[in-house]
């Protein structure tokens, strides 16, 4: 076997009705004053946890999909105005993002754009993060990870700045998630666990996570799309990003990952439908033996399977799946700023711009 490093500094609370324990967790923390970040689509609950726990001092709800350095600059004044020590994500990735953003910077003098750009070193003392998802798709509950953009440019930014302190992960947030995000979001987890899988840097801790993961999506989300209020399907759905999160972490993601970065910015799919895009392409691109060998783990024949189980998911939530459906592509474009994402250098099979060419126009 080869060595590995493992490790996971993220206490997890999981289970439905989690959410109720956030006040102890709070306590467990020694919290005194936080601020809490949500979308628009939680404002409601938002107001209600406030009211009962008089901790949450303020509220920023304006996080929107793929969010913008904005929102951070925002809750970082709100953090600084009423002394916060931590900042609470409730959301999707793009409010968990952003708390893990501004959380990081609240306690620096710099500019947020120049952390943003790399020019400046993240501060060493930094707010506490507490992230509890409502999609079951990123697992940026237990990444060092955040994605913000700013104007156009949608970047990922690694640090262990990021890591929360504490996940509470409650299924019953994600009941409320839309048919057409619940398919977006439960195949980024799918990617995750696929791409944590097949990364140069996988590691067998990580991959056992990842082969349970792509099991219960498999068993599952197609039941949470047709019946959001199975809470079987729900629940087995938020556990299973949560072992994508664990299993793409330390591998780090790989090709899908890489080319939904110009998907989104210039085609501006969702996150979890840009991932989509390329994965069953990409199945095909990187099968070998370790994969068929996860195929046979959770029940399917071999890649070709694999493939056309993840093309009918796109296809059952309507998700775009062809190069036509993305209007006018500039495929130089395209081809070029998929090769050149860092991340495509961990994809195991060499993707350079002719091979993206042939892997697009095959999509067409
Ligand atoms: P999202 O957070 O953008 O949410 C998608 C939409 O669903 C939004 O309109 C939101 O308001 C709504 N929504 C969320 N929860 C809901 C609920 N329970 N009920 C009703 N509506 C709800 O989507 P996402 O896919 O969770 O996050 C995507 C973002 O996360 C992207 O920016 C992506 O790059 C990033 N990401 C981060 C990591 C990480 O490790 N930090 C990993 C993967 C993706």
């Amino acid at each position: 076997m080869t060595d590995f490093i493992y490790s996971q500094p993220v206490k997890i609370y999981f289970g439905t009705g989690k959410r109720k324990e956030l006040g102890a967790v709070l306590s467990e923390l020694g919290i005194r004053r936080c601020v809490l970040v949500c979308g628009h689509h939680f404002l409601p609950e938002a107001e209600k946890l406030r009211n009962s726990e008089s901790r949450i001092c303020a509220v920023f709800s304006g996080v929107e999909q793929n969010p913008q350095l904005s929102g951070a600059i925002e809750t970082v004044a709100l953090a600084r105005e009423f002394q916060a020590d931590a900042v609470i994500g409730i959301g999707g990735g793009s409010a968990i993002d952003t708390a893990k953003f501004a959380a990081a910077t609240a306690l620096g003098d710099g500019d947020l754009l120049d952390y943003y750009h790399g020019n400046l070193a993240f501060p060493t003392e930094r707010l506490t993060i507490i992230a509890m998802p409502t999609t079951a798709g990123t697992g940026s509950e237990v990444t060092q990870v955040s994605v913000i953009s700013h104007g156009k440019e949608k970047r990922t930014i690694n640090n262990p700045a990021f890591m929360p302190r504490a996940a509470i992960v409650d299924p019953e947030l994600t009941i409320s998630v839309p048919p057409r995000t619940t398919m977006n979001t439960g195949l980024d987890a799918m990617a995750h666990a696929l791409e944590g899988y097949w990364s140069k840097n996988h590691q067998p801790i990580s991959d056992l996570m990842a082969i349970e993961a792509v099991k219960t999506i498999l068993q599952n989300l197609e039941t949470a799309f047709r019946n959001g209020e199975d809470k079987e399907a729900r629940e087995k759905m938020a556990y299973a990003s949560l072992l994508g999160g664990l299993s793409f972490a330390l591998p780090k993601t790989a090709a899908s990952h890489a080319c939904s970065y110009p998907l989104s910015e210039d085609y501006h799919l969702p996150h979890g439908e840009a991932c989509a895009f390329t994965l069953d392409s990409f199945v095909h691109i990187n099968a070998d033996e370790r994969l068929e060998s996860l195929c046979r783990a959770v029940g399917l024949s071999g890649t070709d399977e694999l493939a056309e189980r993840i093309a009918g998911l796109k296809e059952l939530g309507g998700l775009r799946a062809r190069l036509s459906d993305l209007g006018e592509v500039d495929l130089d474009k395209l081809c070029h700023d998929c090769a050149v994402h860092p991340l495509m250098n961990n994809n195991p099979v060499r993707m350079d711009e002719q091979a993206l060419r042939e892997m697009f126009e095959a999509l067409k």
